[in-house]
């Protein structure tokens, strides 16, 4: 017998065992399990089948504190309601699933058992915790509340049991808030009011050093706050505060913060989040007592240290809202050493368990520690690669692992600009605060997450956002920000974590900063700094400077990077190539890592202030002869460009793609020739001269000179130039410009070879649609190269072929390989004459609403549309491959970067991928992943 049940978003079909629980009497009746226990991980297990799908039913959260159970850590009873028990609730229009609440007050019974307290009862009353938590991490992004089971008789009774009438009032007063704004949906800024009234009236800086009246009085006022706005009384019926804090939970996972978050993170929507019931535990029962959050190492550099903040006295969210100034976790060695070597040991062990850093919360409750939440920790880019590094040589992961945890985006950020260490000596430093999230960031000061969107996204301005400290709910800006710099909070804080999930430098906690949001500045040692001026952010060294710093690209030095990279080296069959035209570029493509140059445009050589006029000459030239001059003018040109790149790749194979563009881009406009033509006409008519006082007879000069560049544009105009006299086409009807490239590719290679070089240039002919094409070029331009080398007096290595970039190349690639000694996909041309779609203009118009709609799931352009121009590539290297078996392919286009179409690359069996200098090192890796295969299980 099988049974439907809703997983992911996804019907699947499950053995109903999994499902049968027994119900007394012998009687067995199927029922879904909704609620797990945090000692029931192994049934979660056996139906889960395997710990990714515990994580996927149980959420992050909850999977780790029943793990933490299982091994024996000490955690406050609890128990999970399931993500497929939310699923179905938002599904079902906000109705529990049958039988799921029943299993909760099962369970609840349970932690009643075994903390010998009693839900709702005034003689000893059990708190608990309802928290989000799904199957990955989203920090701060759904709802929790605390101190649940609070009412006016609790209260009471528990003030009898703990004497602490302060402690109690501080947990009602909380609840009551939590009550207001995460289940009724009410704004916080009426409770933040009231607690900002009593401390300005009783002269204190935090909410524990309001009095016990106070507190009483504040807990009331709350309750008129939740009245007034929700128009409903706050429930006193723990039964009710806990359904309600189950279904805000559920709600929070359809909030506008998680889905923004969901969507920067590439998290699906479909999951849904488990709710967590936990036994609260009080760290504000007085100074014995703290609450903190640590990091097994430090995640910003990955040193091997525990890292992190904590407060006495406080509940949780203190220390993560950056709202009182936290102390370093190191100081809970002197303060409470007797939990703090039981937490150093428990960091090591669930380092081990899980052989990664933890993230992980604690509280101390007067005297004993309580593990409440451990995770995977969120890390900056140059910790994660240290992290990984180490881990692997600690024998706590494979090498292999170690290159699969560290993500292509992590290594970009060591290709980061940073700012120039000799600019930032006298640059105008305004004030220090915590390194949270490293890298150089400039921008425009703004206050609030809408303005730091619409300027950045709309305006297409450089923001920094400012705020006193940041909420879930600024998230959107945040992500749309250059980089975050707040007043207050520690590393752990909200702005911190999110800064470091998505890479923005980020400087926190900045004590000297007085930031009034409402009046649009911030305020630094007496100098006022308003929406809309220029800060500079170090956010590797926490530095804030005034104006825009420039940024200067770091040394490729990092030792942690370079030993995971030559581990990746180990692992990829992809070979990573750069497209660079000039030697600069070709040495740090070399430095990065290139074993190759596999596309050298030289075209952009032409475009020189040196070269240009000749170019013009030779274009606008009538005859053949015409042509010799300009072109004997270009030639050393060439040769001195193509010697630069022979010496810089010693040793390895360069790549020269041979004149591509229509050659009226090197020409005026067509537009702006007919506007100065016109114009020059006027002028030349004015009565009274010219009003820039030309005289008539250069004006003249100068209009015959433009109308015969505009004759000559006029000539060469074409509907369509993209699909014009382009690529080979140019070559065939210009033979002597080719030939004049192809003498200079030979020249400058003879003359290496010579001197000792070891030289590989291989010309690559572009826009091949037909067999017939490279017969007549290739054979051509061989007999050139033949002729060079002879009057050279030296033969070198090389090879012909072609770029497969014309849907018809790859599909008669079979044919095109008789002349073609390798291929390389020019996957920007092959996209645009796939689709249809100009590429020129795709990504400024229509292609953008495309991807908002949906229509289109990625940017072809970015990204290898795998079913289709995949399918032509896949089909071009098999045909190829027929006629020439170790044909040699590559890729060239923008998606020789991109790890996604890496991982294609690599599937279909190119041999390398080429791809921009800067893009190299995040090409090897990716290249490993995709022969791990890590890449294919996250598509
Ligand atoms: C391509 O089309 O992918 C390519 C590399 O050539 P270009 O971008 O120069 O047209
Ligand atoms: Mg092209």
């Amino acid at each position: 017998m099988t049974q439907k049940t809703v997983i992911r978003g996804k019907v699947r079909v499950v053995p109903a065992a999994a499902h049968i629980r027994s119900h007394g009497n012998g009687h067995r009746k199927p029922a879904v399990k909704w609620v797990y226990r945090f000692d029931e991980v192994d049934a979660a297990e056996k139906y889960a089948k395997c710990w990714d799908g515990v994580r996927a039913l149980l959420g992050g959260k909850g999977a780790n504190l029943a793990e933490m159970t299982r091994v024996g850590l000490p955690v406050p009873p609890g128990f999970t309601v399931t993500t497929e028990a939310c699923n179905i609730y938002l599904a079902a229009g906000n109705n529990f699933p049958p039988g799921m609440w029943e299993q909760e007050l099962d369970a609840l019974r349970h932690i009643e058992k075994m903390t010998g307290k009693k839900f709702g009862d005034p003689a000893n009353p059990l708190l608990v915790s309802c928290r989000s938590g799904a199957k990955f991490s989203m920090p701060g992004m759904m709802d929790t509340v605390l101190n649940i089971g609070l009412n006016d008789e609790t209260a009471a009774g528990l003030i009898a049991l703990t004497q602490d009438a302060r402690f109690v009032y501080d947990l009602y007063r909380r609840l009551v808030q939590m009550y207001g704004t995460v289940v009724m949906c009410i704004a916080d800024e009426p409770f933040e009011e009231v607690l900002a009234d009593y401390r300005a009236r009783r002269e204190v800086a935090n909410d524990a050093d309001l009095s016990i009246e106070d507190l009483g009085t504040i807990t009331g006022e709350f309750k008129k706050i939740v009245r007034e706005q929700a128009g409903r009384e706050f429930p006193t019926d723990p039964f009710e505060q806990l359904k309600l804090a189950t279904e805000a939970v559920f709600h929070s996972w359809n909030g506008k913060r998680a889905f923004d978050y969901r969507k920067a993170a590439g998290i699906p929507h479909n999951l849904g989040t488990a709710v967590n019931i936990v036994t609260m535990v009080f760290g504000n029962m007085g100074e014995g007592s703290g609450t903190g959050v640590a990091t097994t190492r430090n995640v910003s550099t990955g040193e091997k240290e525990i890292e992190g903040d904590y407060l006495t006295n406080a509940q949780g969210e203190d220390v993560v809202a950056g709202t009182r100034a936290t102390k370093p976790i190191a100081a809970l060695k002197d303060e409470m050493p007797k939990p703090w070597a039981q937490f150093e040991r428990i960091c090591k062990k669930l380092e081990k368990h899980y052989r990664e850093v933890q993230d992980v919360e604690f509280t101390v409750e007067r005297g004993k520690l309580w593990m409440l939440q451990t995770r995977d920790a969120k890390r900056t880019a140059q910790a994660a690669v240290r992290i990984a590094v180490d881990l692997a040589e600690e024998k706590l992961i494979t090498k292999e692992e170690a290159v699969k945890r560290v993500c292509p985006e992590h290594v970009d950020f060591f290709l980061h600009p940073q700012f120039d260490p000799a600019q930032k000596k006298t640059a105008d430093l305004i004030a220090k605060g915590l390194n949270v999230s490293p890298g150089a960031a400039v921008g425009m000061i703004v206050f609030d997450a809408d303005t730091a969107e619409s300027w950045a996204k709309q305006e297409k301005k450089d923001v920094i956002m400012v705020r006193p400290e940041t909420k879930p709910d600024d998230v959107h800006g945040m992500i749309a920000a250059k980089g975050i710099l707040t007043s207050r909070g520690g590393r752990t804080s909200h702005a911190a974590l999110v800064a470091r999930q998505f890479g923005k430098p980020a400087v926190v906690g900045v004590a000297a900063m007085d930031v009034d949001v409402e009046k649009r500045l911030f305020t630094v040692n007496g100098r006022a700094f308003k929406e809309g001026d220029w800060v500079s952010l170090d956010g590797t060294t926490g530095e804030v400077f005034a104006g825009q710093l420039k940024s200067v690209i770091p040394d490729f030095n990092d030792p942690y990077l370079i030993k995971l990279l030559s581990w990746a080296d180990k692992i990829r069959k992809l070979g990573v190539w750069a497209n660079a035209d000039y030697p600069r570029d070709a040495e740090r493509a070399r430095m990065y890592g290139a074993e190759g140059i596999g596309l050298c445009r030289t075209e952009h050589m032409f475009f020189e202030t040196n070269r240009l006029p000749f170019v013009q000459q030779m274009i606008l030239a009538k005859t053949d002869e015409e042509r010799v001059e300009p072109l004997a003018k270009l030639l050393p040109f060439q040769r001195s460009d193509f010697d630069g790149l022979f010496r810089a790749m010693d040793g390895l194979p360069v790549t020269i793609r041979l004149i591509d563009p229509p050659l009226h881009e090197f020409l005026p406009s067509h537009d702006e020739l007919l506007h100065d033509v016109t114009e020059l006409e006027t002028r030349l008519k004015l009565r009274d001269g010219d009003p820039l006082g030309f005289d008539p007879l250069s004006l003249t000069g100068i209009l015959a000179q433009k109308k015969k560049l505009l004759a000559a544009v006029e000539s060469m105009r074409e509907a369509n130039p993209m699909l014009g006299l382009r690529g080979v086409r140019l070559g065939i009807h210009l033979p002597e410009l080719v030939k004049m490239q192809v003498r200079a590719i030979f020249e400058a290679a003879c003359q290496c070879a010579k001197e000792g070089v070891d030289v590989h240039p291989k010309i690559m002919i572009p826009l091949t649609a037909h067999k017939n094409e490279l017969k007549v070029e290739q054979t051509m331009l061989e007999e050139e190269a033949k002729t060079v080398m002879a009057e050279q007096g030296i033969e070198v290595d090389y090879q012909f072929g072609t770029m497969i970039e014309i849907p018809r190349a790859a599909l008669t690639a079979d044919q095109i390989a008789e002349y073609a000694q390798f291929f390389s996909y020019g996957t920007n041309d092959l996209t645009q004459t796939t689709f249809g779609i100009s590429r020129d203009d795709a990504e400024t118009g229509f292609l953008l609403e495309y991807l908002e709609k949906s229509i289109l799931p990625e940017n072809p352009f970015a990204t290898i549309d795998e079913r289709g121009v995949g399918k032509l590539m896949e089909l071009g290297v098999k045909l190829g491959r027929q006629t020439r078996p170790d044909l040699e392919i590559g890729v060239c286009g923008e998606h020789g970067g991109d790890p996604k179409s890496i991982a294609l690359c690599h599937k279909i069996g190119l041999n390398y991928v080429s791809c921009s200098p800067f893009r190299i090192p995040i090409a090897r890796l990716a290249a490993a992943h995709a022969a791990i295969g890590e890449f294919e299980k996250d598509l």
